[in-house]
């Protein structure tokens, strides 16, 4: 069900069951007062003509023929005037005699003083009077053909203005419910636009204050940030068949020229050799690539556990040298380390080690000595790692972008790469809740420092 039909139905709920107890109450309280007032009009009614009977002394033969000739009697009146032993004084017409005294019930009177009754559609009314010393027991019945026709009246009046208040209030509900969401309704329209080829619209803000207008400024930032994520992974895509092409298009060259003519086993020891290298730059691009997916977008399915920083660098020094065997990896590590659990971290060990490789071979491939001094110590009790090289540097213009995914600085002529490391390297960092920031000056070196919350704090 719409929430537009729900609120209208809710609404004119609520204003039907107040309507209903309003019109109850108005009409028994009109009910018990018109059975009250006619109470008393025969009340009054039968003590007249009681005190002609007994007070006045005249004649019931002649107080008969008032009755049947007044123009004022009541629809089916009837009085009756009893003395305490049940004997009749006077009774109006006697051929209406609906109202049947028996000697209980002129007990009754005398004990109640008053009793009130009904003979079908008669009301009826017994009760004592007393004169001289005399107690009477007098009855006295007649129709309230009047009352029961305003009650009639009222009942129907009620009944018309409760059915044309609900539909008014359904319809009013209707329009009030749908004026008070045409904002959402705007909202499902706009939304219904966007797509993926047009993720730049946003939703209408309306008066930018009340709760519909949050709800669209909240999807709005959801949006922008989807575009964002949308676009960078586009852009990667982009980047990624690009940088595939390249080796791929250069061994394709190479192995094309070494088939024009038939060549000397030298010569094809050397189209093997390059192309062996452009497969291995494959090989490592696509394994780096299958790095940064998990480190950016299966963040759920990682593996965390306590590990201690030294032995991961220990490990990943030992695959570099083993790839690497003219490489030289130092390690300085501070004298807190042995004494102090600080340096056990939450994390995983697989993508520490590809970040820790990547600084190693960079600090490597960029220094002629190809040398990477790492020094492990703390800095506020937070583990503090330093990969630092004597090597080329990093130019000042270049020192923005180098975390950029795919890009590779000025100096990227020193050495082949593909411009992922340092990318992958920083999502790494990141996802364990570390930092990485990088110092570097331009012949003299670069030091890349990385702090990673120790598990144990
Ligand atoms: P790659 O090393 O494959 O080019 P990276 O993402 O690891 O890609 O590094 C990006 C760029 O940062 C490099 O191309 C290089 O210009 C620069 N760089 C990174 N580390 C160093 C370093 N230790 N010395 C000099 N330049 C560096």
């Amino acid at each position: 069900m719409k929430i537009r039909l729900k609120l209208t139905l809710l609404f004119a709920a609520l204003f039907a069951a107040l309507l209903l107890a309003f019109s109850l109450v108005v009409y028994f309280s009109a009910a018990d007062q018109r059975e009250e007032e006619y109470f008393n009009r025969l009340r009054q009614l039968a003590i007249t003509k009681t005190r002609l009977l007994v007070e006045a002394k005249i004649d019931p033969a002649v107080l008969q023929l008032i009755y049947k000739s007044s123009l004022n009697t009541l629809p089916q009146e009837e009085v009756a005037v009893f003395d305490t032993a049940f004997h009749i004084l006077y009774h109006d017409a006697n051929e209406i005699d609906r109202v049947k005294e028996t000697n209980g019930m002129i007990d009754s009177i005398k004990t109640l003083k008053e009793i009130h009754f009904y003979v079908d559609d008669l009301q009826a009314i017994g009760f004592v009077y007393t004169f001289a010393g005399k107690t009477y027991a007098i009855t006295a019945a007649a129709r309230d053909d009047d009352g029961l026709k305003k009650l009639n009246t009222l009942r129907l009046v009620l009944v018309i203005s409760f059915c044309s208040a609900i539909l008014f209030t359904l319809l009013a509900g209707m329009l009030f419910a749908r004026k008070a969401l045409a904002p959402v309704s705007r909202m499902v329209d706009r939304a219904e636009n966007i797509s993926a080829s047009h993720l730049d619209l946003r939703l209408g803000t309306g008066n930018g204050k009340d709760e519909i207008a949050e709800l669209a400024i909240t999807f709005n930032r959801m949006l922008d940030r989807l575009e964002g994520s949308f676009d960078a992974q586009k852009q990667f895509v982009s980047n990624i068949s690009h940088e595939l092409r390249t080796p791929l298009a250069a061994l394709i060259a190479e192995l094309e020229i070494a088939d024009l003519k038939a060549r000397t086993a030298e010569e094809y020891k050397e189209v093997i050799r390059q192309t062996l290298q452009d497969a291995r730059r494959l090989a490592r691009l696509s394994s780096d690539l299958l790095d940064l997916a998990k480190a950016s977008y299966d963040q759920s399915g990682i593996n965390f556990k306590e590990l201690r920083l030294d032995e991961v660098l220990l490990d990943a020094r030992k695959e570099i040298l083993k790839a690497n065997p003219g490489y030289r990896v130092e390690i300085l590590f501070a004298k807190e380390l042995e004494e102090s659990d600080l340096s056990t971290i939450y994390g995983n060990e697989y993508l520490l080690k590809v970040a820790f490789i990547n600084l190693i071979e960079n600090a490597c491939k960029f220094s002629l000595n190809h040398t990477c001094s790492i020094s492990i110590g703390f800095d506020a009790r937070t583990p503090l790692l330093r990969f630092s090289d004597q090597g080329i540097g990093i130019p000042p213009e270049d020192l923005a972008h180098i975390f950029t995914p795919f890009y590779r600085g000025e100096n990227k002529r020193h050495a082949p790469g593909n411009g992922i490391g340092l990318s992958l390297t920083t999502r790494i960092i990141r996802l364990h809740g570390g930092t990485i920031s990088v110092n570097s000056e331009v012949g003299k070196g670069t030091t890349f420092s990385i702090h990673i919350p120790s598990s144990i704090l």
